[in-house]
């Protein structure tokens, strides 16, 4: 061994692996602004398993998800280490690179030292019983994310990887574009190669969001392999030429349209016929894009929240609507009668297994796949490129940091099969939507292994509930009902029968019944076709909290109060906010 440490930059002789190395580390003590959270420290090369590999990387792609690492939110990705024996008080991301193998374990039969590699981001126990038994790893308890849940990623001199995870270097590309795309491009390849007989195929059309993102831009391009037509969805019209240089048949600006977000109330007529009409006028435009009355076989989806509720509709009869990601949020509302009825699939996606991502690898060798790299930085940039992420002012499409490549544009030693346009971005074009959370996080499960604790101050509904009970009768209508409310100053009428509380008549639902018809028809409707039948009740001894979350998760603002099953008073949200303010 001649040297114990090299320079950045400074290549060590091919297969000699010195004792340190340079890196990015993160350590929790400094979690926090990107610039502030990544520092440059010398650690020691790590050693490695009989199935892994040592990478000298050349180039590093970035990710959202080593921002949140930085960030210690919402995982505390050492922390979660450390829990589970890994004695490293440090983090080093990356989950995107190339480079050259320069050590392999004694089981590693796929590369050999010298060989020039991509490396896909999934990892998983060999072990795992269920993957011994031919399981998808991406389903093993075990599967984790290299370089974001799992320690030293691409963000140093050496990398740990699976052998599994190494892929050949497209030899056309140079180093920072291979390192560019691997994690979007598996992501979109699973989503619409992965899911049997609702993948895509030859004439299939696809609407695919955000086509000048990062998944986006990849997804076009696997569509237009497989001999699929793209709508491409972006926010203006400066990134249509983008998505049709990449094969998207057209694209659609979102921001001519205003429907967006979730779906109103099933019972606000009103509110559902103008959200139908908006999505309408959308399907309407993806059929002037293609030219023909077609709808898509299969809508890639990751915005979520506020996009779901139009990708179900306009979806095929039987088609399929793949997410990976809420973007926008998680709670994204589905008019289930169209997933029924239409037999629709809404189908969940996460990165890739070892199949698919060299399926999709196969692409990117042909010349076929784009890496659609904005920008790339240097070494010592690395911090600034996820502030610039963490900020929401970095470009479109994928970015990749040198690492032991001394300059841009090295590494290029061959010619592909096919040659694709690359296109370029609009220039000044930035992101709109901060993301919410990585892209994998640990999701609580019906097996925990920490107990969860719920603070609470004991209160009873008891305390709070106001007493007696104010109803009408099932027969009794609107007017009258809105009479006893007006008068009594409350905003819900218990609606009892036979000494029984049948349901309850809210503001909402008179607000509800309003919607869609004139005053006079409103009015002269009844409790019982309005009401929300099947009162929701608690008992008067019952926590508040319990209360108050059974209130939110049915969407309602008070419940019926009962004492040995008798109907006896009412709690309001209104009791609650009362008790804030003292
Ligand atoms: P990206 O490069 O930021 O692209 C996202 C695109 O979404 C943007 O280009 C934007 O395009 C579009 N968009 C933003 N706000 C929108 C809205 N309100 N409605 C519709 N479209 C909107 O990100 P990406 O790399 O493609 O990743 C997208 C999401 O997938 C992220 O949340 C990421 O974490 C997740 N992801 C998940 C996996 C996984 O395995 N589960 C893997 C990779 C990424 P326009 O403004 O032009 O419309």
């Amino acid at each position: 061994m001649s040297k114990q440490l090299y320079e950045i930059g400074e290549q060590p002789p091919l297969g000699e692996v010195p004792e340190k190395m340079h890196a990015w580390l993160v350590r929790a003590d400094r979690f926090g602004k990107p610039t502030e959270a990544f520092q440059k420290e010398v650690v020691n090369t790590p050693s490695i398993a009989d199935d892994e590999v040592l990478v000298y990387v050349m180039a590093a792609g970035i990710n959202y998800n080593n921002v949140w690492a930085a960030m210690g939110i919402p995982v505390n990705v050492i922390g979660a280490r450390n829990k589970n024996g890994e004695p490293e008080d440090f983090h080093i991301g990356g989950s995107d690179a190339s480079g050259i193998v320069y050590k392999v374990g004694k089981d590693v039969t796929n590369v050999k030292v010298g060989d020039e590699v991509v490396m896909h981001c999934g990892t998983f126990d060999r072990n795992c019983s269920w993957v011994k038994k031919g399981g998808d790893p991406m389903y093993s308890p075990s599967f984790k994310i290299w370089g974001y849940e799992t320690n030293y990623g691409s963000f140093a001199q050496f990398t740990r990887v699976q052998a599994q995870q190494c892929m050949p270097r497209p030899k056309h590309m140079n180093w920072e574009e291979s390192a560019a795309y691997t994690l979007v491009a598996a992501t979109a390849w699973r989503m619409l190669h992965g899911w049997g007989s609702s993948s895509i195929k030859k004439g299939d059309v696809a609407l695919i969001w955000g086509g000048a993102g990062g998944l986006g831009s990849m997804a076009i391009q696997i569509a237009k392999a497989v001999g699929a037509t793209s709508v491409a969805m972006v926010s203006g019209e400066d990134k249509f030429d983008y998505c049709m240089k990449l094969g998207a048949k057209g694209c659609i600006n979102r921001n001519e349209f205003d429907h967006w977000g979730m779906l109103p109330h099933w019972k606000d007529n009103a509110g559902y016929a103008k959200w139908l009409k908006g999505v309408r006028a959308f399907g309407s435009k993806i059929w002037e894009v293609l030219g023909e009355k077609r709808a898509p076989n299969v809508v890639f989806e990751h915005p979520g929240e506020t996009t779901i509720p139009s990708s179900i509709f306009v979806c095929e009869t039987g088609g399929m609507v793949v997410v990976c990601a809420g973007t926008t949020g998680y709670n994204a509302t589905v008019d289930l009668r169209y997933l029924w009825m239409r037999q629709k699939r809404l189908q969940g996606s996460h990165f890739a297994n070892t199949e698919q991502s060299n399926q999709m690898n196969q692409l990117a060798l042909s010349g076929q796949l784009d890496p659609c790299m904005s920008r790339a930085f240097t070494y010592d940039e690395l911090p600034i490129a996820h502030q610039l992420m963490a900020d929401n002012k970095h470009p479109h499409g994928n970015m990749s940091v040198l690492i032991g490549a001394t300059q841009f544009g090295l590494g290029v030693s061959g010619k592909p099969a096919v040659t694709v346009v690359h296109p370029t971005l609009p220039k000044g074009d930035v992101h709109t939507t901060p993301h919410p959370y990585p892209m994998s996080e640990p999701l609580p499960s019906i097996e925990e292994a920490e107990a969860l604790t719920i603070a609470d101050d004991g209160t009873k509904v008891r305390d709070l509930m106001h007493h007696g009970i104010i109803s009408c009768t099932p027969d009794d209508t609107i007017g009258a009902v809105a009479k006893i409310m007006v008068d009594k100053e409350i905003h819900a009428v218990v609606v009892m029968e036979q000494g029984k509380a049948t349901g309850v008549v809210s503001q909402t639902d008179m607000v509800l019944a309003r919607q869609g018809r004139t005053p006079d028809q409103a009015r002269s409707m009844k409790a019982s076709e309005i009401m929300t039948p099947g009162c929701a009740t608690c008992d008067a001894d019952m926590l508040l909290s319990d209360a108050v979350s059974l209130m939110t998760g049915r969407r309602m603002h008070r419940l019926v109060v009962t004492e040995k099953d008798k109907p006896v008073g009412v709690i309001s949200m209104t009791d609650v906010v009362r008790k804030i303010i003292g």
